[in-house]
């Protein structure tokens, strides 16, 4: 018998693909901070997130009519069309993650816009979403993802243990804070703080929270770069041969402003290294390409982390060209090996 699967049913199904674990609920919402515009993330974690993930913006915030929507699945403020998905440049518009989230844990949505003199909030428990009532919050949005799949038993068996959950949050966070060097953000766990990183307001504050993440000893090994041609623009810090690693744990590679993992840009990155490391030595790098929105894909995977270059050869041969060039000087000398 074919049927039509209920609402609640659906949302799980659609949470099974981005949600795999507690640090894709804080990306999710992380990004909803962001696109919010917020200048101030706080993040809180209790047990590895499995207790509890609540993440506090001063951002836009929500009108209270709209809160109930907030959560409802294909719902979203941010696409309206199908143009507009080709020249998306927010991190989300599938006006999922809310739905998602909320129908695999208790979950409470609290809002409050810029211009506004109150707070609504709304609960979501096993997809029953309550009506908003009035609550305490400070200009911007907080949501809190209490027993993340406390109704998905499978879901909820593969999750590790709370130090390895909680690893997971602080990478993630370490690469958001990479992205978003302007915005404060705070991360805590079981009440402790673990991270804090003031917004960095110019090259050398930008720094700091770059050795933060890839090693004191970074900024020293590194090169700094900033190179446009071709519509393109690429920028950051290329690790010299002393700075790589046996790993290939130290990259990272934002799209306009996203995080990805793609094939073409490895590929370049890979030539572009061949003749100054060693085999097995894997480059550290933080680099920011920015190029026209409707020139990359990002509707290739729920998750975004793979984007799909229109045209993959100019891009390829951009970013050959600036790593190339940058290295060169490393180049004029020799081959230098390092070992961690
Ligand atoms: P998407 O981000 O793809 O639009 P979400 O389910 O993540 O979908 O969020 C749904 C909508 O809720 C967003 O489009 C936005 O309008 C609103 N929203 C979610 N989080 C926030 C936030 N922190 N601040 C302001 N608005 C938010
Ligand atoms: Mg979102």
């Amino acid at each position: 018998m074919i049927r039509v699967l209920p609402p609640e049913l659906i949302n799980q199904i659609a949470a099974g693909e981005v949600i795999e674990r507690p640090s894709s609920v804080v990306k999710e919402l992380v990004e909803n901070s962001l696109d919010a515009g917020a200048t101030r993330i706080e993040v809180d974690i209790e047990q590895g997130g499995a207790r509890l993930i609540r993440v506090r913006d001063d951002g836009v915030g929500i009108a209270p009519d709209e809160l109930p929507l907030a959560v409802a699945s294909h719902a979203t403020s941010k696409i309206g069309s199908f143009d507009d998905l080709e020249h998306v440049a927010s991190m989300g518009f599938r006006g999922e993650a809310l739905a998602s989230v909320s129908s695999v844990a208790r979950f409470a949505l609290t809002s409050r816009q810029h211009d506004a003199d109150a707070a609504f909030r709304v609960e979501v428990d096993g997809g029953r979403l309550q009506a908003a009532r009035p609550a305490q919050h400070p200009p911007g949005t907080s949501v809190e993802v209490r027993d993340l799949f406390y109704n998905v038993p499978a879901r909820r068996k593969f999750m590790r243990a709370e130090r390895t959950e909680f690893a997971h949050i602080d990478d993630l966070m370490k690469s958001l804070a990479l992205a978003r060097s302007g915005v404060e953000f705070r991360l805590s766990h079981n009440g402790k703080p673990v991270r804090v990183w003031k917004a960095a307001r110019d090259e050398q504050a930008m720094l700091v929270r770059v050795a933060d993440v890839l090693g004191e000893n970074f900024p020293a090994q590194s090169l700094h770069l900033d190179h446009a041609a071709a519509g393109m623009r690429l920028s950051g810090w290329v690790g010299l041969p002393t700075a790589s690693r046996g790993q290939a744990d130290s990259q990272f590679f934002y799209v306009n402003g996203r995080l990805v993992r793609d094939r073409v840009v490895a590929h370049a990155v890979r030539q572009a290294y061949a003749d100054v490391l060693f085999h097995g030595r894997h480059p550290a790098f933080v680099l920011y390409l920015e190029l026209d929105p409707a020139g990359v894909d990002v509707n290739v995977h729920p998750a975004k982390h793979e984007v799909r270059f229109r045209e993959q050869r100019l891009v390829h041969d951009f970013l050959f060209r600036s790593l190339h060039e940058a290295l060169a000087q490393t180049r004029a000398g020799q081959v230098v090996d390092a070992s961690d």
